[in-house]
């Protein structure tokens, strides 16, 4: 702390330097003779009328006995000095002539003031033992306080502080301007405070001894410390969690919460006592340029934590807009004067608080339920800041509420976010299960579905490929089997029945002078024919078991068992005759028909090839019809 004796010239008239006049009482000028008696007289009177006018209207403050501390809004008297230019002297005479004026409401807050603001209050301590006492403005942010201490000679200290006076300068430590008092026992001393600031002029002064003030600091500090603890346990849990889970959400509740934490860090004086002791500069500019980045924070943090982005881009859009404006008043507050950037971000905080509640609201009412805590969590805090807004503007009076309005409602507005997240985690987690699960169940559903689907095309797949083999084996004109198949069945037949001791006879038909019913009927009357002929054919056949297929144009063909050459000739006679039997009928006609049969029987053991039983059944057929046709012929038989 400066301290320096002063001597005001204009209250010590008698001489220059009022150091060197012992003492201003009615003693000194007793002791004074003649002519010049008279004229010290009237020069004391004069000066006692400067020294002691308002004795009779200023109250003056008893420390009394037992007595260790005394706020001093009630008593102390203050006066606007618009123009900041009066002297102490005229600041003294001003407080003698009755000039000052109790505070308003008792209330020591102004709010952004210009000028200088002058404090005056006489003090008598009544204390013997306790000649040391602490002046103590209990505000941190005040740019420039000087302290004039008149004694009753008339001598005048002088001490500096506030936060454009080095840290180290303070009489105690402390985050809070504060001032030695040296108050002899039974002495009436003035105390004149002028202060000056570009912050809110806030000056709750308070007067403790030493004992005291210890006191108090050991509260303060035990508070304080408590709140920064709680700012930095959370700190450190979410940056665990972010560092986890790396949802931005944390990392913006990080910004918001560090930044936020400087604010007050600042704004109770620490940022001076600790961070930036030498500089008035940063003293000053802290404040906005801390007010900005937690106001960045905060709404980047309110942007991500509600989703905005895709829950309400309109929302969103305003939340970047306010972030910018924030980002370019930071920007400014490095030049702007702090009397003009401090006043636009406190006033901003409570636009940039309302504005996330606005949009929280509209998030509750789109059925959004983490939005619900955050709620909760933003009407503390704005209740705590507007509480401390307010005191600053000199609205509400100091009280612990409005002094820790910030701190209260942060703290709880922190807890209460930190609360948020985890629950909006845990929401996002549940929603995430439960999209997972949803798709599964969907994927296993389509899958179920596509499985069963496919087993019904396979069915008809198999189906078709059953009919369409079906359809490849068979003459699509008679329904029996074609000759390619037959050559299949019939290789099959002669393996098979090997070693059954029985023959096989191969009977290859032609229907006779078929071209001659074409010619005469027409082709579709000949095709009624030709399904005619083969269903009877069949019709025999199917009697022994024979293999009938079309061998090509009007030939048919059958394979059976048979016990020899004599079996196999009157089933080849029974086709014969079951053919020129009755007529076919086409339309009005009635055709008859006729077949010429060639026989080949072997026995299975031989082991004769399909193509050379057809060869040879078919040089039968060719005996049958070079002898007349309508008649069966052996291969083996020359009749
Ligand atoms: P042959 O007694 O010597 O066997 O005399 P053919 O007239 O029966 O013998 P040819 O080989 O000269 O004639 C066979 C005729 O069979 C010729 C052809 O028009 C007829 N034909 C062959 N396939 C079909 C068919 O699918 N439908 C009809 N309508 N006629 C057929
Ligand atoms: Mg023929
Ligand atoms: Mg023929």
């Amino acid at each position: 702390m400066r301290r320096r004796r002063l001597c005001i010239r204009g209250l010590c008239a008698a001489s220059p330097a009022c150091t060197r006049i012992p003492a201003m009482g009615t003693g000194y000028a007793l002791r004074m003779h003649g002519a010049r008696r008279l004229a010290s007289w009237l020069l004391m009177l004069a000066a006692c009328l400067c020294v002691l006018p308002a004795a009779a209207t200023e109250p003056t403050l008893r420390l009394g006995a037992g007595e260790s501390s005394f706020p001093l809004a009630g008593t102390v008297r203050y006066w606007h000095d618009t123009s900041a230019t009066a002297t102490p002297e005229q600041a003294f005479a001003r407080a003698h002539a009755d000039g000052f004026a109790p505070l308003p409401g008792g209330n020591p807050a102004f709010g952004f003031q210009t000028g200088a603001y002058w404090f005056h209050l006489p003090v008598e301590n009544l204390q013997r033992d306790e000649p040391l006492w602490i002046l103590v403005q209990e505000y941190a942010l005040s740019d420039k306080l000087d302290l004039y201490l008149r004694n009753p000679d008339g001598h005048v200290e002088h001490s500096a502080g506030g936060d454009h006076v080095p840290f180290a300068d303070r009489f105690i430590r402390y985050r809070h301007p504060n001032f030695r008092l040296d108050l002899p026992a039974g002495q009436r001393m003035e105390l004149l405070l002028r202060v000056q600031s570009e912050s809110s002029m806030q000056v709750p002064l308070a007067l403790y001894t030493p004992k005291a003030f210890a006191e108090v600091l050991r509260d303060a500090q035990f508070s304080n410390g408590l709140y920064y603890g709680i700012v930095l346990a959370l700190l450190c849990y979410n940056l665990v969690l972010w560092l986890m889970l790396r949802d931005a959400s944390y990392f913006w509740y990080l910004l918001h919460t560090g930044a936020f934490g400087l604010v007050l860090f600042t704004l109770n004086g620490y940022g001076f006592e600790y961070l930036w002791p030498t500089s008035a500069w940063l003293a000053d500019a802290s404040i906005p340029l801390s007010i900005c980045l937690a106001l960045i924070g905060m709404q980047l943090f309110a942007r991500s934590f509600l989703d905005l982005r895709t829950r309400w881009p309109v929302g969103d859009k305003v939340c970047l807009g306010v972030v910018a404006f924030f980002a370019m008043l930071g920007v400014a507050a490095t030049w702007l004067p702090y009397s003009i950037a401090t006043p636009i971000a406190s006033r901003a905080v409570l636009l940039g608080v309302a504005w996330i509640i606005i949009a929280t609201v509209v998030m509750l009412r789109r059925g959004y339920q983490p939005a619900r805590l955050f709620l909760l969590a933003w009407s503390l805090f704005l209740s705590g800041t507007a509480a401390f807004t307010l005191l600053a503007f000199g609205v509400l009076p100091q009280n612990f509420w409005t002094q820790n309005g910030v701190q209260i409602g942060s703290a709880l507005e922190l807890l209460l976010l930190s609360l948020a997240l985890g629950k909006r985690y845990a929401s996002l987690r549940e929603e995430n299960i439960r999209i997972v699960q949803e798709t599964n169940e969907k994927l296993e559903r389509g899958l179920i579905d596509r499985t069963r689907e496919l087993r019904t095309t396979m069915a008809k797949l198999g189906e078709a490929n059953v009919k369409l083999q079906e359809y490849s084996r068979r003459d699509p004109l008679t329904g029996t089997y074609n000759r390619r198949h037959f050559r299949e069945e019939f290789a099959q037949m002669l393996e098979s029945r090997k070693g059954s001791g029985r023959q096989i006879a191969l009977l290859l038909l032609d229907l006779d002078l078929f071209k001659r019913i074409n010619d005469s009927h027409g082709h579709p009357a000949g095709d009624s024919c030709l399904v005619e002929a083969a269903r009877r054919i069949e019709e025999v056949a199917a009697q022994r078991g024979g293999l009938v297929a079309r061998f090509g144009g009007e030939e048919f063909v059958v394979a059976l068992s048979c016990r020899d050459a004599q079996d196999a000739l009157q089933v080849a006679e029974a086709i014969r005759l079951r053919i020129q039997q009755d007529p076919v009928r086409h339309e009005a006609l009635a055709i008859r028909l006729s077949v010429s049969i060639g026989i080949h029987t072997v026995d299975t053991e031989r082991g004769s090839s399909a193509e050379e039983i057809i060869r040879i059944a078919d040089e039968a057929l060719y005996r049958a019809k070079d002898d007349g046709r309508n008649c069966v012929r052996h291969s083996l038989t020359t009749a």
